[in-house]
């Protein structure tokens, strides 16, 4: 199937978004263009970073994937004559939904630093003043929220909505400008992070040693365990949908003096820890984790140490977290993206 032009315009603005950590973290994130009936949207599971280097993007039939979301049904029609294996974003309904020509859905850090807030409604209303934009609170990611978003754009013309407990969209009508509404989003939403101190490395390694753990590469992660503002945050639940699906619940730690060792971990029948805290000392991740996994701890970093001492949080509810455990849509996502 022919791409249409502007898809070189989506391909490039894609990357440069998925590059940046503080927008994008893994293969979270998606974003779309409108050509005539066909709506162009990133595949589940793949990274918005590689837009340049891989064909990401999948053709759906944007009336029938409105008519399939009218009745209730998550599936989303491919576009006739579309040779893909991919299946398309699990979000988009909501990008088909969105009457603009391109929609950029991100998990910006600073956005989510608020979204994770139960005051963010008031102190929003103060920093988007002067743009169309609706807050909503947490919806399970997939028919749920484009439900949800549905009702909301209903009612008014919305280019910015942020949502509780998960990111950002934004609609434009170019791929510059929806990049552009995206950075003034964050720059009136930013925050100053935190410092925290830095790892005990040589303590790191040797709780390391002989087991199934390793050190994380990106150094930034071990703030969640070294600052104590950010771990209480991080121990207390979970924050949004992607920290579930990839890290699972609230982040668990090795108490003083335990081990890491698999036959000391395996006291319960959960499988052990995708990565674990070690308080004041550093973060560690399983050897086996994705790099899709290790993006979500750096995720992590950057959002709890955005997040101010005095902060009311709204964790995911225990159902919330089941309703993304057992998803099978995740499971796809999650295999694609370990096999990336
Ligand atoms: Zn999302």
């Amino acid at each position: 199937m022919q791409q249409p032009a502007q898809i070189n315009d989506l391909r490039e603005m894609s990357a440069r978004v998925g590059r940046n950590m503080l927008l994008v973290q893994g293969a979270g994130g998606n974003s779309s263009a409108k050509d005539g009936d066909t709506l162009w949207v990133k595949a589940s599971g793949t990274w918005l970073s590689d837009a340049t280097d891989k064909d990401i993007f999948v053709p759906v039939a944007l009336s029938a994937a409105l008519a399939a979301l009218e009745q209730g049904d998550e599936r989303v029609p491919l576009a006739p004559g579309a040779t893909t294996t991919l299946r398309a974003s699990i979000e988009t309904s909501l990008h088909a939904l969105m009457p603009h020509p391109v929609v950029l859905h991100v998990h910006s850090v600073n956005t989510i630093a608020w979204a994770v807030r139960t005051d963010a409604p008031a102190e929003l209303t103060r920093r988007l003043a002067g743009l169309n934009w609706r807050y909503l609170d947490y919806c399970h990611p997939g028919l749920p929220l484009a439900q949800a978003v549905s009702a909301a754009i209903a009612r008014e013309p919305v280019d910015v909505l942020i949502l509780g407990n998960h990111g950002l969209v934004v609609g434009a009508t170019t791929c510059e400008a929806a990049e552009a509404m995206v950075a003034d989003v964050e720059q009136r939403l930013a925050v100053i992070p935190r410092e925290a101190l830095a790892a005990d490395s040589d303590a790191l390694r040797s709780i390391c040693a002989g087991t199934d753990y390793r050190v994380p590469s990106d150094p930034r992660c071990h703030g969640i365990a070294t600052d104590r503002h950010n771990l209480a945050v991080a121990t207390g639940g979970s924050l949004y949908p992607d920290h579930v699906v990839f890290l699972g619940r609230a982040m668990p730690t090795l108490g003083h003096g335990d081990s890491l060792r698999a036959a000391d971990l395996k006291k319960t029948d959960a499988p052990p820890p995708v990565a674990i805290l070690i308080p004041g000392i550093g973060s560690v991740i399983r050897k086996d984790a994705s790099a899709g996994a290790e993006a979500m701890l750096s995720c992590l970093a950057l959002v709890t140490c955005r997040l101010p001492p005095n902060a009311p949080i709204h964790y995911l509810t225990e159902q919330n977290e089941n309703a993304l455990l057992n998803w099978d849509a995740e499971r796809y996502r999650q295999q694609l993206t370990a096999s990336r």
